[in-house]
């Protein structure tokens, strides 16, 4: 009987140990991020295009006399509210919403477009997509390759990615006239990418950024998270993989590869030098 109560005792000092540092690494590391993303900025591009930051996923609205695109639809209260911008916007005009890959931050805010049409990639089954994203939040059309729409005097192509990198049927939308790519999380901005997804696959990042870049004549980007800007952001990004696959594969050169991002937006096990570094060593012991 000592020794059981002895046990239990210990156990519940480990524990309480491990619930404190769960709290700890919380507050530390994960809430100013979720605080960060939750955030929102608006920027008026041009007299049609709207961009969104934060809230969730980046987001665009584009603004024809035919209809409007939107660009995924965040989550939380910045989902509504981005939700309100857009009605405003389209006035009677149908509303085409394209969500770039299936996670909640992206996708969420698709309940606040009942009756309207709304892309995703096709290369998730609706089950995927539910265990995701829930029922409510379902695509009313499935894009296997690429759609062109026309916009006023530009025109959008919303094209699926037929290569795993984020997940499994990533989806970009490029705007010729503006030369301006929308990523999703293929491209991040001074962020860690999230590479928990059973299909995300760190030599799909680097195989998607040539060939997207010979797809299109990419001059301003959208990443999925993180601030717009120019063709640097892919070139960062890129850039990471490569100095994380260095790393992956030199203990030597790691220490000084992980710290050049430590300005990044990172969460520890999630979204971090870490994380990547661990998802490319595991797919090097797969092949
Ligand atoms: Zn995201």
């Amino acid at each position: 009987m000592k020794i059981l109560k002895k046990i239990l005792k210990w156990t519940g000092i480990v524990l309480a140990v491990l619930l404190v540092a769960g709290f700890a690494l919380f507050f530390i590391y994960v809430r100013p991020v979720l605080k960060h993303m939750e955030q929102t900025h608006v920027i008026k591009y041009d007299k049609d295009l709207t961009i969104v930051e934060g809230g969730g996923g980046n987001s665009g609205i584009l603004v024809s006399d035919s209809l409007v695109l939107v660009i995924d639809t965040k989550m939380g209260d910045a989902a509504e509210e981005l939700s309100k911008m857009v009605h405003e916007l389209a006035g009677n005009k149908p509303i085409v919403v394209v969500n770039t890959h299936y996670h909640s931050d992206h996708i969420k805010g698709n309940v606040f477009y009942k009756g309207q049409h709304i892309i995703g990639g096709g290369n998730y089954t609706k089950e995927e997509w539910i265990k995701e994203g829930g029922e409510e939040t379902l695509p009313t059309q499935w894009v296997k390759d690429q759609l062109d729409i026309k916009m006023g005097d530009d025109t959008a192509t919303i094209f699926n990615i037929n290569r795993n990198a984020h997940t499994v049927s990533d989806v970009v939308v490029y705007l010729h006239k503006r030369k301006m790519l929308f990523t999703g999380d293929v491209i991040l901005n001074q962020q860690a990418p999230a590479l928990v997804s059973h299909a995300a696959d760190p030599d799909g990042y680097l195989e998607d950024f040539n060939m997207l870049q010979k797809q299109f004549d990419i001059q301003q980007i959208v990443p999925g998270h993180g601030p717009i800007g120019g063709i640097e952001i892919l070139n960062d990004f890129r850039q990471y993989f490569y100095d994380m696959e260095t790393a992956a594969n030199d203990d030597t050169k790691r220490g000084e590869l992980v710290k050049k991002y430590d300005g990044w937006i990172q969460v520890p096990f999630l979204m971090s030098t870490g994380a990547t570094i661990s998802a490319i060593k595991k797919k090097g012991e797969a092949k």
